[in-house]
């Protein structure tokens, strides 16, 4: 039985056509670029490669590569005035004030970014709690120890707590702790990943209705 929603945040709760999150790793490779003195190209290569085996970017620079300076990072790929290509999403509103469950969200973003966001698509008040990259203590999805710990402060239970996300790797992450989740595929690149997969975050009351939650 669901009875909570975690949801992921950027490419899950909007569409990636809105080039939010291409301006995000556009900035994260010349970041990268300029931290190990490369050419952009070169860097977003690299990292692709290297930071692979890390929960985000951020994780493999200060493994790897002795940064320290996790501040600085998100100041540069979350810059003021990067939700400017959002719009508020009243559609989304209605569906998630008509889903009669609590929500949370859950992001490898840093508060200020999700508040941006959030506050943009104007469903910051949809949630009852949005727990951060700092509430992790930097080490988030899909380390176990980050969904289990945002369950626990909000108060859900992992068996009874549906997750969206649309990283493979962080639906992964979920799925073996033991939870239900849900693939955001909005550009159907993962067909064979053994989840329910959906293309857009507004198909999510239809599968709670078949769940046989109404709204
Ligand atoms: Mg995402």
């Amino acid at each position: 039985m669901i009875r909570a929603l975690l949801f992921d945040l950027d490419n899950t709760l909007y569409s990636e056509a809105t080039g939010l999150e291409t301006g995000v790793a556009q900035r994260m490779n010349q970041f990268v670029a300029e931290l190990l003195g490369m050419q952009v190209h070169e860097a977003m290569k690299y990292r692709r490669e290297q930071a692979k085996p890390y929960g985000t970017t951020l994780e493999w620079l200060m493994r790897e590569k002795g940064f320290t300076e996790p501040e600085r990072y998100f100041s540069f790929i979350h810059p003021n005035g990067e939700e400017g290509c959002l719009e508020p999403d009243h559609v989304l509103r209605l569906m998630l004030n008509e889903i009669p469950l609590p929500k949370a969200v859950l992001t490898n973003a840093p508060m200020d970014h999700a508040r941006r966001i959030l506050e943009k698509l104007d469903i910051a008040d949809c949630f009852v709690g949005v727990y951060d990259i700092w509430f992790n203590n930097l080490l988030g999805k899909p380390n176990r120890d980050a969904y289990l710990r945002v369950l626990k402060s909000a108060g859900f239970v992992l068996e009874d707590t549906l997750f969206i996300d649309d990283l493979p790797k962080y639906v992964k992450g979920y799925i073996d702790l033991g939870g239900p989740a849900i693939l955001k595929d909005e550009l159907n690149r993962f067909p064979d990943l053994p989840c329910k997969r959906i293309t857009t975050i507004y198909e999510l009351a239809a599968v709670l209705d078949e769940m046989g939650i109404s709204a």
